[in-house]
């Protein structure tokens, strides 16, 4: 009831802003130099006479921070009719230009070039793009972007083919034309383009909403999925429909990268997905295991994010600030979901799954930063942290409030069945929360009390308490009351974690967290220590460089090898590292072995966690 009638406002106010002062764009960006990481765009933007001042989205959705690339925007003219203007940046604001209209003139004419080069986070390589809009418009300070109405197309490289969540309106050649939408969808709606292309439909004939994979890759043999994730991915639709209730979108396209040259991400949008993989992800069971939870993960947000979103993320347009307080409900919560849905579809094994699980809970319950810096700070201060280097990311902690929210939304899973002797379940809230009426894509913001309000209708208790205890606990363990309600616990042995050694095979990192407590790339540079570890007490740091241990030269298998034999040692290992310019031998005190988390069953506890994973909706 209460989220029907937050959407009738919503839709009402939305349709209002456009029909009294709309401004009518035209974009059009000629991606002919995609190739070499060029983009060119001239955008037309209706004015007055007098002093006028264009932006370029700042604030990025699904970023939650000032990511826009202005530093990227070149060859900036901006015209009116066949007069040249010229225009200042402003002091203070750097994605602000301002101009001033002369009389008579009616619009304006602005043509830049976005660079997209960055090396392996660039957006294109010879072979594919991955186009964000936000990157290649322009729009007047002030105006709503719901109100700002774009007319875009696009010239794309000769055999170049396309897959994006717009409609197109023509097309012609490598030129398309798209039906006219607002700035907010636009950006909503990214394209990816490449010699490679292939789409696979993920629906049944005649059924809506329509699903598609849209992919782009390096070479032909990237497209080559297997009949068996092909037959996961149709089941993530239904999953994903069983387990939400309702779908705030008229079609939705997976669009996926496959390249070795471009950006590794995942950015959420109503009705697409932009997903950079990889381009082995098929084919190697290590990267497709890492990656397994990143289209659901994806398609979650469709949901979570996207239609309900934390008030502090809703803004007007891209240059106001969000606020990030509850991203341990938008990040935290997805993460949760989209790693079941990886389970419940067969995406990984269950296996995976708890071994996945059991190194997210090893690696919070080993963080020394917990213990000065609460979980919501994490996603408070997301616009600094999330870009900040891993070196002593240990104790500054990272984006925590995705691997901590896992822990936290599982606690809460478990103890909503446990509470209801099994009759619900976090399904429930799900439904209750991001459910309601399906259609066109739209926004209902809520709060901290609307999360509780909906876990309180599933079944009573205080939840405002236990989810402010774990938002603002410095204690140093992490929360795994869900692990132990779920009838497991978290161990460690020698024997090596799936999931790290998947990590291991795609960074070439040797994480020894659990050990000595630090992280070492394979040519010896320390990457990160944990505080109160032996490698810390030994007097070790990030940045320094491990040339020898126990005198032998560095190399991951002889680290191995040295830690296996300090089980029987009474000596303490000794570490020569560089820092700098001098050389220094470290004793570390210690005589554990290896030591890698796993999830073992307790004994005459039901397998919460294994119904938790287990498929929802039935077989397609
Ligand atoms: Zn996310």
């Amino acid at each position: 009831m209460k989220i029907a009638r937050s959407l009738a406002v919503i839709f009402i106010l939305a349709s209002c802003a456009v029909a009294q002062n709309a401004v009518q764009e035209r974009l059009h960006v000629d991606a002919t130099d995609a190739p070499r990481n060029i983009l060119h765009s001239t955008v037309t933007i209706p004015v007055s006479p007098g002093a006028v001042t264009l932006v370029y989205p700042k604030w990025i959705p699904g970023n939650h921070r000032p990511t826009g690339p202005i530093q990227n925007l070149t060859g900036l003219h901006i015209k009116a009719g066949a007069q040249e203007l010229d225009w200042q940046r402003d002091l203070v604001d750097m994605w602000a230009f301002h101009v001033q209209v002369p009389a008579g003139a009616r619009e304006l004419a602005v043509s830049f070039d976005t660079l997209t080069y960055n090396g392996k986070s660039s957006t294109a390589s010879s072979k594919v793009l991955d186009l964000l809009w936000n990157q290649v418009v322009l729009y007047p300070q002030g105006a709503a972007t719901d109100s700002v109405q774009v007319a875009a197309s696009i010239r794309l490289p000769e055999g170049w083919k396309f897959g994006t969540a717009l409609a197109p309106a023509s097309q012609s050649g490598n030129s398309v034309e798209f039906q006219p939408v607002t700035l907010t969808r636009l950006v909503d709606s990214p394209l990816i383009a490449g010699t490679f292309y292939r789409q696979i439909q993920l629906s049944s004939p005649g059924e809506t909403p329509v699903h598609v994979i849209d992919m782009v890759a390096e070479s032909a043999e990237s497209l080559e999925i297997t009949d068996k994730d092909l037959a996961s991915y149709k089941q993530l639709v239904a999953e994903a429909g069983k387990l939400f209730g309702a779908r705030h979108y008229e079609k939705y396209h997976f669009l996926w990268t496959l390249s070795d040259q471009t950006a590794h991400h995942g950015l959420e949008h109503h009705e697409s997905s932009d997903n950079g993989t990889g381009e082995d992800v098929f084919s190697n069971p290590n990267s497709h295991n890492l990656e397994a939870d990143l289209l659901p993960h994806e398609f979650v947000h469709s949901w979570n994010g996207k239609y309900r979103r934390p008030a502090g993320l809703v803004t007007p347009n891209y240059q106001d600030a969000m606020k990030g307080d509850l991203l341990w409900v938008y990040e935290g919560l997805t993460h949760y979901l989209g790693n079941l849905l990886a389970a419940r579809t067969g995406l990984r094994s269950p296996e995976q799954f708890r071994e996945n699980l059991a190194y997210t809970a090893a690696m919070l319950d080993h963080r020394a930063g917990r213990t000065w810096r609460p979980l919501q700070d994490t996603a408070t201060s997301v616009q600094t942290l999330f870009a900040a280097p891993p070196q002593w990311a240990n104790w500054r902690r990272s984006a925590d409030y995705y691997p901590e929210g896992y822990l936290i939304w599982l606690e809460v899973d478990a103890l909503i069945r446990r509470q209801t002797n099994g009759q619900k379940s976090l399904n429930d809230f799900c439904r209750i929360f991001f459910g309601g009426q399906s259609g066109a894509p739209a926004v209902v913001s809520y709060k901290f009390e609307d999360v509780v309000a909906a876990l309180n209708q599933v079944t009573p208790s205080n939840w405002a308490d236990l989810l402010r205890e774990r938002l603002n606990s410095k204690s140093p363990h992490a929360p795994l009351g869900g692990i132990e309600n779920g009838g497991w616990k978290l161990v460690y042995t020698a024997e090596k974690n799936s999931t790290m050694e998947a990590a291991e095979k795609a960074s070439d990192a040797l994480d020894l967290s659990f050990s000595l407590g630090m992280i070492i790339s394979k040519e010896g540079d320390v990457r990160d220590v944990i505080p109160g570890s032996p490698a810390y007490a030994a007097g070790l740091g990030p940045g320094m460089k491990l040339a020898a241990v126990n005198n032998r030269k560095w190399s991951k298998d002889v680290m191995r090898a040295a830690l296996r034999t300090s089980v029987h040692n009474q000596q303490p290992l000794t570490l020569l590292a560089e820092n700098g310019d001098y050389y220094n031998a470290y004793q570390v005190n210690y005589h554990g072995g290896e030591q890698y988390p796993h999830l073992l069953r307790a004994e005459g506890q039901p397998d919460v966690l294994g119904e938790i994973i287990k498929p929802q909706a039935p077989n397609r």
